[in-house]
């Protein structure tokens, strides 16, 4: 070990190359990325973690079902978590976005958009997902208050009210199916499948009420659908299955293999999270056919010691 301003180097990183200075370089420091950082700081491990701040659960004021932090705002979720980090001394934080990787030899380098490379023997990709939402009028921007894709997230808030699923595909079909726990549920179709015999049956032995028109826009205080032919139907919440994206281009840069989730492509891992491209961990939605903030420290977590231990045994 070498020692310098109280740091711990490890040898083998300083002998190969100065330029590479963390042994584990973060992409994504929200929930995913900080449990994946507490593991390797705690090991002593010098972290950087590069963040552009924009989680997914942003525009929700609450978030609900994960232990012990049931119903606070996220923001002070992942506000505490990086409070906690930052108290180990071997951990950087970079505000910014990181745009490019490449192998370099055993690690890896990253360019930061503007030009800055950083590099290290482990890269953990906790980049998350975004939404794609319906192009429906008034939808988006009720996304997280009045309208969400996770019923146990949000489901229960609702107080067993009125509940609408939007069809976007006949998987819609198990949304629409579950919801009856959350409150009186209205399947609205809008002409993007119908229903067999069968699937009827398992509507209405749910008490699904099923509705064939299609939506012109979401309107109201809270969410009024509005129908091709004119009728409007008010509902306490709206719950609607997004298409999900990759936030960066990372993982396609390094070749990784990504698996076709029900609501969009997630990274292939290992037990230990790691991708199937060696020495590259990733966790959190990211990785996660269904992600949840539950997931994102536990799956954070295993990709932390994941890719610590894999500087040792290999
Ligand atoms: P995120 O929290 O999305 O964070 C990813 C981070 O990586 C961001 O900071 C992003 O800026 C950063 N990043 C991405 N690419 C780069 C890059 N190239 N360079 C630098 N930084 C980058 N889950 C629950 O458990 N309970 C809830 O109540 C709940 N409510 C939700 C409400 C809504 C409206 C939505 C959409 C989701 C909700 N979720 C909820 C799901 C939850 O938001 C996600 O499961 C969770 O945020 C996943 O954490 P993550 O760390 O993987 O990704
Ligand atoms: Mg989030």
């Amino acid at each position: 070990m070498v020692f310098r301003d109280g740091l711990v180097f490890p040898r083998a990183v300083k002998k190969r190359n100065d330029a590479m200075s963390y042994d584990v370089i973060i992409v994504g420091g929200s929930y995913a990325g900080l449990s994946a950082g507490l593991q390797l700081a705690r090991a002593r491990r010098r972290v950087l973690v590069i963040d552009a701040g924009v989680r997914r659960n942003r525009f929700a004021s609450h978030s609900h079902g994960f232990l012990g932090q049931d119903g606070r705002a996220p923001d002070e979720i992942a506000a505490d978590g990086r409070a906690e980090l930052m108290d180990y001394p071997t951990v950087t934080w970079q505000v910014g976005e990181a745009g490019e990787v490449q192998r370099d030899g055993v690690g890896f380098v990253v360019t930061l958009r503007g030009g800055q490379r950083v590099a290290a023997r482990r890269l953990i990709l906790a980049g998350g997902v975004r939404d794609e939402l319906p192009a429906i009028d008034g939808l988006a921007e009720r996304w997280g208050r009045q309208v969400f894709h996770c019923p146990y997230c949000h489901g229960y808030e609702l107080d067993q009210g009125r509940i609408g699923v939007l069809a976007v595909s006949p998987m819609s079909i198990h949304h629409a199916l579950m919801l009856p726990d959350w409150g009186s549920t209205t399947f609205f179709l809008n002409g993007v499948f119908v229903p067999d015999a069968e699937q009827l049956q398992q509507l209405a032995r749910r008490g699904v009420v099923v509705e064939p028109d299609r939506v012109q826009s979401i309107s109201g205080e809270r969410v009024d659908v509005n129908l091709a032919d004119g009728r409007r139907v008010a509902l306490d919440g709206l719950f609607v299955m997004p298409r999900t994206h990759q936030n960066n281009p990372l993982a396609t840069q390094l070749g990784c293999v990504l698996l076709e989730g029900p609501m969009g492509l997630y990274l292939q891992t290992s037990e230990t999270q790691e991708t199937s491209v060696p020495g590259v961990f990733a966790c959190g939605d990211a990785a996660l056919a269904a992600g949840s903030v539950a997931l994102a420290v536990g799956t954070g977590a295993r990709a932390g010691a994941g890719a610590h231990q894999s500087l040792i045994f290999r």
